[in-house]
Order: structure tokens, then sequence, then C-alpha cells
């Protein structure tokens, strides 16, 4: 059972959105894409949890904090006997193993990702020592894309390789399937006592005022739209998308972007661009989000 699903991380939506608007630097482009792959790699893992038939408990994507120290689940599968921490990993490429550290095929050094395993596994434990939860706690690194090969792994390191994650699915099918109650309980207190704002985020400085308006096309990130009655379709690659549902991701995106601006009906109108009336603006936000009217200026929230 999907106990807390996995959802994009808002750095990564907003640094998606950026990089269409304004010039982000190397940093930051290589930020995205980093980002950007590690989340294809979870939900490549999802895919492989979908149809598990043991009656386990999934966490996905919990920022937490315990003794004043914050760390991150990429996914926590509680089962009656043992609670498995998984560290996903979708590295690609040829590296190799050397006392304890990882380097990429003739090149530099990586972090080594048990680093971080052990250090989330301790606050875990004190975490759950706190709650007065008794189990087991398993750690394991996923390497989850079929192109990754670890050179001279040693034995009894814990990793999972691309070749071995059937046989580690198939060991969880297996398992007993009966979640206790304090399982439940404990996953409930994980939930509450997540942390939805990741306070390590990597987000350039940016203001309304450098950055693109307009829409772009929801497939290929064109700015090449055109409206024709109650479509957008995009001139790059075909895609049509309703005016309204166009609108309405692009509010979602703006509100995003800056979450202290209050959304207006002329605010959007400049935002798109492309929409002709404002009253057509002001249809869409009336039908699709709060209206709070102060002052006889309407906003929306
Ligand atoms: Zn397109």
């Amino acid at each position: 059972m999907i106990f807390k699903p996995r959802t994009e991380p808002k750095e990564l939506i907003i640094l998606k959105t950026l990089r269409n608007r304004m010039d982000l630097s190397m940093a930051y482009q290589q930020n995205y894409i980093s980002l950007k792959k590690g989340f294809e790699g979870e939900l490549l893992f999802d895919l492989l949890l979908e149809n598990i038939e043991c009656e386990c408990l999934v966490l996905n994507d919990l920022l937490l904090k315990v003794n004043n120290q914050t760390f991150q689940i990429d996914s926590l599968i509680m089962l009656k006997d043992a609670v498995y921490l998984l560290e996903i990993k979708n590295y690609s490429g040829n590296y190799s193993y050397k006392t304890d550290k990882i380097f990429l095929k003739d090149q530099a050094e990586i972090t080594n990702p048990l680093i971080q395993l052990y250090r989330t596994e301790s606050l875990l434990r004190q975490l759950f020592l706190k709650f007065q939860f008794k189990t087991s706690i398993h750690p394991l690194v996923i390497f989850i894309n079929p192109e990754f090969t670890l050179y001279q792994a040693p034995h009894g390191v814990p990793f999972i390789f691309p070749s071995q994650l059937n046989g580690f699915i198939k060991k969880l099918h297996s398992s007993e399937s009966e979640v206790p109650e304090d399982h439940i309980k404990t996953a409930e207190r994980l939930l509450t006592l997540h942390i939805d704002e990741n306070p390590y985020q990597q987000l350039p400085p940016y203001h309304y005022h450098q950055l693109r308006k307009g829409m772009y096309c929801a497939c290929c990130q064109s700015f090449a739209i055109s409206v024709q009655g109650k479509k957008c379709t995009c001139t790059s690659c075909g895609n049509k998308e309703s005016v309204e549902s166009a609108v309405v991701r692009n509010v979602k995106e703006f509100k995003l972007l800056f979450p202290n601006e209050k959304v207006t009906t002329s605010k959007i109108y400049e935002w798109c661009q492309i929409i002709d009336s404002r009253r057509r603006i002001l249809r869409i936000l009336k039908k699709n989000f709060k209206s709070t009217d102060i002052l006889r200026r309407m906003h929306f929230e």
C-alpha cells in the first residue's frame, strides 16, 4: 500500500519553469539535470513496486527532522518484521569502488551514497526510539539504471544492482503480509512530521520583470502557441490544449514562482500574453480559483 505517494519536487518544477523563462547559469542547469534524473529514477522504482502483493506500507519522499537534524528518505518500506530504508540512485555509466570511495571510471571521485544512507539510518533509528517503535532497519542503496556498472564492488555492502532488483522485489512479495497496528501508527506519525518546504533547495534569484512572459507548450516547452477559439495549438509539435487548461496551468505556475504575489486579472493577462481579452481571463479565474474581493480589487487564491 502506498501510504505516501511521490510528488515531483517543488525545486525541480520551479527550475523547469525558470529555464524556460530565463537564462540559467551552468550550475543551476546541472542542478536541474541531476534533480530530473534522480526523480526519473525514483519513478522507475515506483513502477516496480506498483503490483506488490504484500501488505507493506510504502512512504516516499519524506523530509524529517530529529534532534535538530534534517534528513530525507527516498522510499521507506514497512513490513511486519523489518523496515527497508531505500536510497535510490539513477547513476549511469561505469564506476569503480576503491577503499570505500566511488570513482566515475578514470575520472573524479563522487560521493559514496553509503555516507548519506548511514546518516539517514542513524537519524531514523533515533526517531523510532522517540516513538518507542521497535523494528530492524535495513538500509539499502538501489541502483535503478540498467546502464550502471560498479567495478570492484566489495561483498557485503548494502547495494542492490540493476540485475538484483527483481530478486529484491520477489523477496518483498514473499514477506509476511499482515501489517501490525503500531506500524500504521508510526507511518501516520512520520506523515505528520514530514516537512513540506525543503530548506536545502537551490534556486537562483529571479524577479518578475526578468522572466519571459507568455504561455509555453506543456509538451515541448515552445512559446509558439496560437489561440483559436477555445483551443491553444503548439505550432512546433502540434499539441492541443484548451485555453482554460492552459491559463489555469499558467496561473499555477505564477503562484508557484511568486507565492507572495496576489493573482489578479491584469497580472495574469500580462503573464499569459496571448489571450486576447481580460474578460476571458477573469471568467477562467472565477471558474477555477477562489476569489477574494478586497476594496473592489479582486484577486484569486
Ligand atoms: Zn509543443
